[in-house]
C-alpha cells in the first residue's frame, strides 16, 4: 500500500492467482481500519497545499506521469496479462487508453475556466470560480485494472484533489504498478494514497461516511454501485457511478451483414466478454438471420482461448470460477428454454487450459425474453442473437433494460442510423463503430449504469465545485 509517500508492506498478506492457470503471482497487505484512517488523513492534510498548486504544475506532474507510462508500457503490460489474463495485445491497447486520460487531463487542467455573468442590476457583478471538490475516494475493478484508475485519478489530479485508491483484490499489483508510476513522476506525499483490502465493505463504508471524503468515485457491478450511493446520500457526498450494462446491438435490413458479424464478433469477445460496453443482446433483421449467423459463428469459432502470453489467443480466462458459472448458467438456462447453439456452450479443460478459468466462445440464436440471458449482464464470452422482424419494434426491445450504457447500431441508411441515435437510451451509442471510445470522450451510462460521465470535459466537471460571487459596488 501507497499511503502518504510511504510504502506499508507490515500487515497481513493476500494472495493474488492468475486466472489462466491458478498460479500465484504475488501478495498485498490487508488494510486495517488504522490504514483507512491514515490514508484519509494524508489526502486531507495533502488537499491543503495541492489545492493551491497551479494548474501549470499539477499538468507538469500528469504529464510526467504520462511519459513514465509510456516508458513502461510493455512491463505494465506484462503484468495485467498475467494478474487479470487478457492477450497482451489488449493489455498493450489497455495501458495506451489508460495514458491517453493523463496526457488528455493534463491538457484540460488549464482550461478550467470560471465566468463573468451579467445582472440585471447596473450595481452587481457576478463571477464564478471553479474548486476542486476536495478528497476523493476511488473504488476501481479488475476487468480495465489499469486505465479505470487514470480515468478516475486523472481529472481529480488535474484540478487539484487529493485521493485514496482502492482497486479490485483480484488486481492490486496492477494498483501498486500504477502507484509507482505515480511517485517516480513526483507527486507530493498524500495526493495519491493507496490502499490494498481482502474485503472492499469496510473501505465502501468509510469512504462514504468520513466527511473529509467529500466525493466517491466508483466502478463496478451495479448492485454495489445502488449500496454505496445509498451510503453516500446519508452524508451528502457527490459521486461518479460507472456500474454494468447489457448493450443491445441492432442489425437493420440496411446493413452489410458480414461486416455486422465482423465488428460484433470483435467487440462482444473484446476482454472475453468482461467488458461493460459488451453487446449482451444482438437484435438481427430477419432477413441478415442466416448470413449473419453463418459469418458470426465462422469467426467465433477461428477465436482461441489460452495463455494470454502465446500469440494467436484472443480469449482470456474469466475472473474467477464464479464468473464462469453465472456465464454457464445463463447458457444453460437460455437453451433449456429453447435457443439454439452455434457454437461453445461449455467450460474448456483442455491440456493448457485446465489450470484456468475458460469458457468456450458461445453463439446462441433464438434468444427470447423468457431467457436470463436477455436481461441478465453476462459478463463472458456469449453472443445472444434475437431475431427481429419489425423496424419500429426493435428500437423499443433495445430500450427494454434497465441498464443504459452502450447500444450499437448497424445501418447503411442515414436515416436510419440517426432515428436510431435518437431513440436509444443509452450513453454511448456506437453506429457502425465498435470503438465509440477515447479519453476525449465522454463515457458514462443512463439509468442503472451509472450517474456521471468520466473522459471527455464532463469527466472533469465531476471533480469541481462552483462558487458564486455576487459583486454589490459601492
Ligand atoms: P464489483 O462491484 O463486485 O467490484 C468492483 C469494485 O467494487 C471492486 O474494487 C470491489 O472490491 C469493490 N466492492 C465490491 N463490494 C464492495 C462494497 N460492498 N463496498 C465497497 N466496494 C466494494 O464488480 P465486479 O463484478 O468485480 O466488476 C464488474 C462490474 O463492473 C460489471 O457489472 C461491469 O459492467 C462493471 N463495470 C463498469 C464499467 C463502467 O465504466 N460503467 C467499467 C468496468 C466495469
Amino acid at each position: 500500500m501507497y499511503i502518504d509517500g510511504q510504502w506499508v508492506t507490515e500487515r497481513s498478506h493476500f494472495l493474488v492467482t492468475n486466472p489462466a492457470s491458478g498460479d500465484v503471482i504475488g501478495e498485498v497487505p490487508d488494510c486495517t481500519s488504522e490504514d483507512i484512517d491514515a490514508a484519509i488523513t494524508a489526502a486531507s492534510e495533502a488537499l491543503k497545499s495541492w489545492k493551491q498548486t497551479t494548474a501549470y504544475e499539477r499538468s507538469g506532474l500528469l504529464y510526467r506521469a504520462w511519459e513514465i507510462m509510456l516508458s513502461r508500457k510493455q512491463e505494465l503490460a506484462e503484468l495485467m496479462t498475467r494478474e487479470q489474463g487478457k492477450p497482451l495485445k489488449a493489455s498493450l491497447n489497455e495501458v495506451q487508453y489508460g495514458a491517453d486520460f493523463l496526457l488528455w487531463f493534463a491538457e484540460e487542467a488549464k482550461r478550467i475556466n470560471g465566468q463573468t455573468i451579467p445582472s440585471s442590476r447596473d450595481n452587481q457583478r457576478f463571477i464564478t470560480q471553479k474548486v476542486p471538490v476536495g478528497v476523493v475516494g476511488a473504488i476501481t475493478p479488475w476487468n480495465y485494472p489499469i486505465s479505470m484508475i487514470t480515468r478516475k485519478l486523472a481529472p481529480a489530479l488535474a484540478v487539484g484533489c487529493t485521493l485514496v485508491l482502492k482497486p479490485a483484490e483480484q488486481t492490486p499489483l496492477c494498483a501498486k504498478a500504477m502507484a509507482e508510476v505515480f511517485e517516480e513522476a513526483g507527486f507530493p506525499a498524500g495526493v495519491i494514497n493507496v490502499i490494498t483490502s481482502r474485503d472492499p465493505a469496510p473501505v465502501g463504508e468509510a469512504f462514504c461516511s468520513d466527511p473529509r471524503i467529500r466525493k466517491l468515485a466508483f466502478t463496478g457491478s451495479t448492485a454495489v454501485g445502488k449500496k454505496l450511493n445509498a451510503q453516500a446520500a446519508a452524508h451528502m457526498k457527490r459521486v461518479s457511478m460507472e456500474l454494468g450494462g447489457h448493450a443491445p446491438a441492432i442489425v437493420f435490413p440496411d446493413a452489410d451483414p458480414a461486416h455486422a458479424a465482423k465488428g460484433l464478433s470483435l467487440v462482444k469477445f473484446l476482454n472475453t466478454g468482461q467488458a461493460c460496453i459488451s453487446p449482451n443482446r444482438i437484435f438481427v433483421h430477419r432477413v441478415h438471420a442466416e448470413a449473419f449467423l453463418a459469418e458470426l459463428t465462422a469467426r467465433v469459432c477461428r477465436l482461441k482461448a489460452g495463455s494470454g502470453f502465446e500469440a494467436g489467443n484472443s480469449i482470456g480466462p474469466l475472473i474467477n470460477e464464479a464468473a464462469l458459472q453465472k456465464v454457464d448458467s445463463q447458457v444453460q438456462d437460455a437453451l433449456a428454454k429453447g435457443a439454439t447453439l452455434y457454437t461453445g456452450g461449455h467450460r474448456l479443460t483442455d491440456g493448457e487450459l485446465r489450470g484456468g478459468l475458460f469458457y468456450a466462445p458461445t453463439v446462441l440464436a433464438g434468444v427470447t425474453p423468457e431467457m436470463r440471458i436477455y436481461y441478465e449482464e453476462t459478463f463472458g464470452p456469449v453472443a445472444p442473437v434475437v431475431i427481429y422482424g419489425d423496424e419500429d419494434d426493435v428500437l423499443a426491445m433495445a430500450n427494454d433494460t434497465e441498464y443504459g450504457l452502450a447500444a450499437y447500431v448497424y445501418s447503411n441508411n442515414l436515416s436510419t442510423a440517426v432515428k436510431a441515435f435518437e431513440a436509444l437510451e443509452f450513453g454511448i451509442i456506437g453506429i457502425n463503430d465498435i470503438n465509440p471510445t477515447s479519453a476525449a470522450a465522454p463515457f458514462g451510462g443512463m439509468k442503472s449504469s451509472g450517474l456521471g460521465r468520466e473522459g471527455a470535459q464532463e469527466g472533469i466537471e465531476e471533480y469541481l465545485e462552483t462558487k458564486l460571487g455576487g459583486f454589490a459596488l459601492g
